[in-house]
């Protein structure tokens, strides 16, 4: 009541002062506090506002104030509505248009020369985003764009005023669902022993900390509407992206970054970052807000990040990382809680004002945002023309340089393993802003001739670099190489032999992830290109209408086609070994559809996915082995696993029906009852049996599986079940379930990511890389798979088989090379893995346990290797019902 009687006398005196001072309608209506709107400050303390009272309050701040207005950006995951805000002046806001047209030819060059550059520069208006809340459990950046929004609104000290004339701002909740997850669950445990408690379900529908891997595949909704957003409307100079998990004890880190460097970002972009940063942090020293660090831990070599993915798109990417304690619930710090290092408090370069510890709250995690965020604005602000003029400077760079040096062009052939891929790779390419095209006529390049119609992504983009990045191998760079150029983050000479892991990834080239061929055109084109919108594979049904319909099984599609009929009740066989149809020869895995499929039902399958169907007379050959829709279980840990969320993501791209099983059920066991299939994705054996810790969620969440649900896998496997593990879930089929399989990489110690900036020297390392594996196409798990291709190792395991006596021993379906492995990235000690099987059909009681042993699917990445996962259920079903022979692969006895 008392709130309610001050806020209605604050509104009558704000109206009376309004009247006296003649001011203008527009600023009639008093803008709402924050705090008037959701009851508390944004940081208060216990409190987070939720996704819902965010979006009412800007609707609140648009409805009073002529300076911002909301924008739809389309669907969440989980079905919400994206919003983003624009904040400037009222007189930028009239000419929104003019600006963004301005800032978009700046951006794309082509036809405007420099003059005409210097001309947009002088007239435009600086454009940065920022985003928060992209990860829902570092709670602080969405809650600051609340009281960002009012400041920047209602702001009349210079420097705000000077943003608003010379920025435009976009402000953006990153990850809408997550943001009331995470709310939800905290004020669902507030007040309990749990209040602190991890959130035992991802913060996305999906992908959880992986939305921020996500930038150059652009899998998930979030992720496409930011794209399209920040690619192909608003082509920002600046974007800044907000996480929270600042190394402690230090309160954030800012730019610039830490080594290594992508060599594909403009240099401009770096030197603007560090530009930007160093601003930041005086910001930070101006204000007296300790705890600032640079040049630390944070890389920018992996471009699945947001703000790496924007490097090759020549804006500039700022990435900060705030120090969190947990959710809204303050925390007191003493220097007993400091790594030993930290507790001189000693002044370095990138860290002059260390953090001495004491009480941290969500709000000082929001003063820091704000901070940084206005530092970045009014940054961008004094240098609104140059950096306007250097991004289109470094476009144009970008542009002379690849028509002066290869690569000039990359070209997607046209004998494509998996042509509806090779279009969803070029696909997603435009959608972040890349141009691709089609040959009008037929062309030689480098001695290669190539049809009319040949898809191609020309170099003379102002983003080619990006698409260099994507496309080409990278090598990753050997720190003791370069001591002199990166002495001050590492010290060489205490890690000879060092070796400095990345933050992520080593290597990703995305051809090789996704079993696309890609050529590189060493010789500028002669060839008229046209620039297209979309790339389509042809569907066609060949063949004239007989017995049956041949479906590929080398497409990824082809498992949604075959998923759709089973469904309607249709019959599909496999055939079990090569065969002949006609005069043409089809491979082992070919679906044979029998029963269910009419001509132009087949027709219009074939022409949606992008499918080569063929009708044939001849009738199904000998062995093909009859499939059912598999009834797939897929375990679902409260540990909250990325990785299952994103095996359930192929599941519901590719349409298998599947059924999620948690740890009741995995403790009362008796799965054979219900399902042929028990797919465990990649994490670790105490995370499946142990869960999360007694004592630290509500009961019904802690625990695992237990002892008992260890007793129920064997049981269901031995009972003629097919468990289907991942990466390092493969690991639990050798700790518990005794398979004679060992790890050969069991005895280093999984390096995991860098701690305190320090290098490691290490004899096996690998942090994440593209390897070469060679397949058995003649094995059910690995039908439709080339002989060679590549895998992508995500620090996982590699086998031996163990010698076998008298039983069915292990089979190989995919190993490692006895010679050059590393593809793309970085692989130290590779020795260790020649040989070394990466997946194998394993017998155990009448059922059997496939071991993929790398990141067959990783982050919905590698979609040359997504059929290993999709094979593995059809052959779970088909052996539960049909008694499939083991075809193909090598029995291992005699163990290697
Ligand atoms: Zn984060």
């Amino acid at each position: 009541m008392i709130a309610a009687r001050t806020r209605h006398r604050r509104l009558l005196l704000t109206a009376l002062l309004l009247v006296l001072a003649g001011a203008s309608p527009a600023l009639a209506q008093q803008v709402p506090r924050p705090e008037e709107a959701l009851g508390f400050k944004p940081g208060a303390d216990f409190k987070l506002a939720t996704y819902a009272q965010a979006v009412a309050y800007f609707r609140q701040l648009e409805q009073a104030s002529p300076l911002i207005r909301i924008f739809d950006l389309g669907q969440t995951s989980m079905g919400k509505t994206m919003i983003y805000a624009i904040v400037t002046s009222q007189a930028n806001m009239a000419r929104l248009d003019r600006y963004k047209e301005i800032t978009r030819k700046l951006s794309l060059v082509a036809g405007v020369g420099t003059d005409e550059a210097r001309a947009l520069a002088a007239e435009g208006r600086v454009v940065v985003y920022i985003d928060g809340g992209l990860h829902a459990t570092e709670c602080a950046p969405a809650q600051h764009l609340i009281q960002l929004a009012y400041d920047l609104v209602t702001g009349e000290d210079p420097a705000t005023r000077l943003v608003r004339e010379n920025v435009i701002t976009i402000l953006a909740f990153a990850n809408p669902d997550g943001m009331d997850l995470v709310a939800d669950w905290y004020q669902s445990n507030l007040g309990t022993p749990y209040e602190v408690g991890p959130m035992p379900w991802l913060y996305h529908k999906y992908s959880g900390h992986d939305n921020n891997r996500d930038s150059y595949m652009v899998n998930l909704l979030e992720t496409r509407n930011l794209s399209r957003l920040v690619n192909q409307e608003w082509y920002p100079e600046v974007l800044y992206n907000q996480h929270q998990t600042g190394p402690f004890p230090t309160r954030i880190f800012v730019p610039p970054q830490s080594e290594p460097t992508n060599p594909n970002i403009h240099p401009l972009m770096v030197r603007w970052q560090n530009l930007i940063g160093t601003a930041m942090a005086a910001a930070f020293e101006r204000e007296n807000k300790p705890g600032v660090v640079s040049g630390f831990r944070y890389d920018s070599w992996y471009p699945g990040y947001e703000t790496q993915a924007v490097d090759g798109h020549n804006i500039v990417s700022i990435l900060t990382e705030t120090n969190l304690y947990r959710f809204a619930t303050p925390h007191l710090y003493t220097i007993t809680d400091f790594p030993e290092p930290y507790r001189d408090f000693v002044p370095s370069v990138f860290y002059p004002n260390p953090w001495r510890g004491g009480w941290w709250r969500l709000g000082d995690a929001v003063a820091y945002n704000l901070t940084a965020s206005k530092a970045v604005l009014h940054t961008a602000a004094v240098y609104r023309e140059q950096l306007l003029l250097d991004k289109y400077r470094a476009g144009a760079a970008i542009i002379a340089r690849f028509r002066k040096e290869p690569p000039y062009a990359w070209i997607l052939p046209p004998d494509q393993w998996d042509p509806p891929t090779a279009a969803l790779l070029l696909n997603n390419l435009r959608l972040l802003g890349i141009e691709i095209a089609k040959a009008d006529a037929a062309f030689t390049s480098d001695g290669l001739t190539y049809p009319a119609g040949t898809w191609v992504i020309p170099m003379s983009q102002p983003f080619a670099l990006f698409v260099k990045n994507l496309m080409e191998e990278q090598v990753y760079p050997d720190l003791t190489k370069y001591p002199d150029a990166w002495q001050g983050l590492v010290s060489p000479q205490r890690f000879k032999d060092a070796y400095l892991p990345p933050y992520d990834m080593a290597g990703w080239t995305l051809p090789y992830q996704m079993g696309v061929r890609v050529r590189a055109a060493n010789t500028p084109l002669d060839v008229p290109l046209t620039p297209i919108d979309r790339a389509t594979a042809e569907g066609r049904v060949e063949g004239t209408a007989g017995a049956s319909y041949l479906i590929p099984p080398q497409t990824n599609n082809s498992f949604i086609a075959v998923n759709r009929i089973l469904k309607q009740g249709g019959e599909v066989s496999r055939a079990r070994d090569a065969f002949t149809a006609g005069s043409v020869s089809y491979p082992p895995g070919t679906f044979i559809v029998t029963r269910g499929l009419t001509a132009a039902a087949a027709g219009a399958l074939a022409k949606e996915l992008g499918l080569v169907v063929t009708a044939t007379a001849s009738p199904a050959p000998a062995g093909a082995a009859k499939l059912r829709a598999p009834r797939v279980a897929l375990y679902r840990s409260w540990t909250a696993q990325m990785d299952e969320g994103w095996t359930r993501f192929l599941f519901d791209q590719f349409e298998f029906p599947f059924t999620n099983v948690q740890d009741p059920e995995m403790r009362a066991g008796h799965l054979e009852r219900n399902f042929d299939v028990l797919v465990i994705a990649s994490m670790s054996t105490d995370q499946i049996v142990d869960g999360l810790k007694i004592g630290t969620v509500p009961p019904q969440y802690a625990g695992g599986i237990t002892a008992d649900g260890v007793r129920n896998i064997r049981s269901f496997v031995e009972s003629g079940g097919t468990l289907v593990l991942l990466n390092h879930a493969t690991l639990f089929a050798l700790d518990r379930l005794a398979i004679p399989i060992t790890n050969v990489l069991k005895e280093f110690s999984v390096p995991g990511r860098r701690e305190g900036g320090e290098a490691t020297a290490v004899e096996f390392a690998c942090p994440g890389s593209v390897l070469r594996m060679e397949f058995d196409p003649k094995h059910p798990v690995a039908f439709g798979m080339p002989e060679k291709a590549p895998g992508m190792f995500i620090q996982s395991p590699a086998f031996r088989f163990n010698p076998t006596f008298g039983e069915k021993g292990p089979v190989t379906i995919a190993k490692y090379p006895a010679d050059d492995i590393l593809m793309s990235g970085y692989l130290k000690g590779d020795k260790y893995l020649k040989n070394a099987v990466a997946a194998a059909d394993v017998p155990l009681g009448k059922g059997r346990v496939i071991l993929l042993g790398f990141g067959v699917e990783q982050r919905g990445q590698p979609h040359g290797t997504f059929k290993l996962l999709f094979n593995s259920l059809y052959y779970g079903a088909s052996t539960a019902t049909a008694e499939a022979k083991p075809a193909g692969g090598t029995s291992a006895k005699a163990g290697k």
